[in-house]
């Protein structure tokens, strides 16, 4: 099999994308590289409000926040968080912190206090820029709300503004909890954005197609919407038209409204797509030519059913995680076979190889084992946590993902399960050990283990066995109300012990075996 080598790795057959040789050419300068020809092109379209960017008007915006922020006394490598749903002021703040050479770092806004700490003490922000002043008296950090830093400075020339940046420079700490344990911070670098950007528009760029309109409701906190759905398509030249949040009779009235070409989605999303054809068919959806999931796993009949309801549309599944900026393959409809089930093809560039879990060998196509990544698109590693690091990036430099996965005799990678403890919930990271941590503070709880459940709509639910300290009556109703909302526990089974191996490893299989008895 040509893409299967005898090193025991797997390599996609499309030649590799030239990435930018210059490395002083960092992400915004690199955005910006076709500017004159762009300048009155849309860049970014508020669904909300209707309000629309160009990209003089994004390039403008951009400096003038560069500017307030080194006016702050930010600096290259300090860390500034930005704590905010999505609107279209996201990518301004995330493009102006890393311009001049600075790390953004971002939350989920629907964090509670005590998780938003979690990561401001692990981060150390100097500066956190948020649309909402609810949580600022809680830090002795700075907040700046993102109108008044607009508004602190007039426009400001680019030329200088953003040269200290440099292509090894980190860019980012997005949070991740990998393989094992709590949320960790994902350094990514300029080079790591700008090669999956490349990677992810590349064919863009050999078919010849003209400019794309993306439609963005995916969280931009996380890599999938930063990097893929909008980094990667403003630095192509593409439209990027931002939602807060799903909705779905929103969602097909901006892609009626601004002729949506593609569309990023998660699993739920699809299926929701898929169930509702009377809505759908309200809406003219012509326009939409694609509509690319990822995040969790989505299967074979829910694509045939959505695909029902956009006969014009191909739908395709792709994979990634935070640890590879967001992209590892994708379905390729011109090569290879529509709704086929699988995540596609390796993006060119990405080496991958399968190892036997038991024996660590890479193993030929058909057989299942631990998909490990390599590539320009890796992260350098866990912030300020080597250890975390060494058991993730092996010394050649392979990512271990913590997923289960096979390739078959056409090079399509299935991602079959999970070896790592992270549960996913409606596209949504969420880490046992998080909310086993935070349980175990309850002063009736003894011992506690989460673990994840297979759902319909959600993909997985967190389900929790709880053991009660003695004489404890503690309800499942209250156990849940302790956790925070998105991560709601959907179920609290009470358990005597919690199994663990001798070295004190929960064992989570037995669990997982027990809970699907269980209900
Ligand atoms: P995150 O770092 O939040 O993007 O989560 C990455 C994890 O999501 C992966 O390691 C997989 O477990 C899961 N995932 C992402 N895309 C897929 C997919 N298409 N099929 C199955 N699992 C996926």
């Amino acid at each position: 099999t040509p893409f299967y080598g005898k090193d025991g790795i797997y390599r996609s057959q499309k030649p590799p994308v030239v990435l930018p040789e210059d490395p002083n050419l960092s992400m915004v300068p690199f955005l910006f590289r076709n500017f004159p020809s762009l300048s009155q092109s849309t860049a970014l379209i508020d669904a909300g409000t209707a309000e629309s960017f160009t990209f003089f008007d994004l390039l403008t915006q951009v400096s003038k926040l560069s500017h307030a922020l080194l006016k702050l006394n930010i600096n290259k490598n300090d860390v500034v968080l930005i704590f905010s749903p999505n609107s279209v002021l996201f990518p301004i703040s995330f493009l102006a912190v890393v311009g001049i050479g600075a790390i953004a770092t971002t939350v989920n806004p629907l964090y509670t206090i005590n998780e938003l700490s979690n990561q401001v003490n692990d981060s150390n922000p100097k500066l956190i820029i948020t649309g909402s002043f609810d949580a600022a008296d809680s830090y002795n950090t700075l907040f700046c709300h993102y109108s008044d830093l607009i508004n602190s400075t007039s426009p400001a020339s680019s030329d200088s503004l953003w040269s200290s940046a440099v292509q090894t420079d980190v860019a980012a700490l997005l949070y991740s909890s990998g393989t094992t344990g709590k949320s960790k911070g994902v350094v990514l670098t300029h080079r790591n954005f700008i090669a999956t950007a490349s990677m992810v528009t590349r064919d863009q760029e050999c078919y010849g197609n003209s400019k794309n309109v993306y439609l963005c409701f995916l969280p931009m906190f996380h890599i999938f919407g930063l990097s893929v759905a909008v980094y990667a398509q403003l630095q192509k030249g593409n439209t990027v038209v931002v939602m807060e949040r799903y909705e779905m009779e929103k969602a097909l009235h901006a892609v009626e409204k601004y002729k949506v070409t593609h569309m990023y989605a998660v699993p739920p999303v699809v299926v929701a797509l898929g169930k509702q054809k009377k809505v759908v068919s309200k809406y003219d959806c012509s326009s939409l030519r694609e509509i690319a999931c990822g995040a969790a796993p989505l299967g074979k009949d829910v694509i045939e059913e959505c695909a029902k309801n956009f006969p014009q549309a191909v739908i395709v599944q792709g994979y990634g995680v935070t640890e590879t900026c967001g992209i590892i393959s994708i379905e390729d409809v011109k090569t290879g076979p529509p709704h086929s089930g699988s995540t596609g093809v390796l993006f060119p560039g990405v080496e991958c190889k399968i190892l036997d879990v038991d024996t660590a060998e890479p193993l030929p196509p058909f057989q299942k084992g631990q998909i490990l990544v390599r590539g320009q698109n890796m992260m350098q590693g866990y912030f300020k946590n080597q250890i975390a690091t060494n058991e993730t990036i092996d010394k050649q430099g392979w990512v271990h993902t913590g997923d289960l996965g096979y390739f078959d005799d056409k090079g399509l990678l299935y991602v079959v399960d999970r070896i790592k403890e992270l549960i996913k919930y409606k596209g949504f990271q969420v880490a046992p050990a998080e909310l086993e941590e935070l349980l175990l503070t309850h002063p009736e709880i003894s011992d506690a283990a989460v673990i994840p459940l297979p759902d319909a709509e959600a993909g997985e639910i967190p389900v929790a066995f709880v053991v009660r300290s003695s004489n404890s009556s503690l309800t499942e109703r209250e156990v849940q109300n302790f956790v925070t909302p998105y991560k709601r526990l959907h179920r609290v089974i009470f358990s005597r012990s919690i199994p663990k191996s001798a070295s004190g490893k929960i064992l989570r299989r037995k669990l997982r075996q027990r809970a699907q008895s269980n209900l």
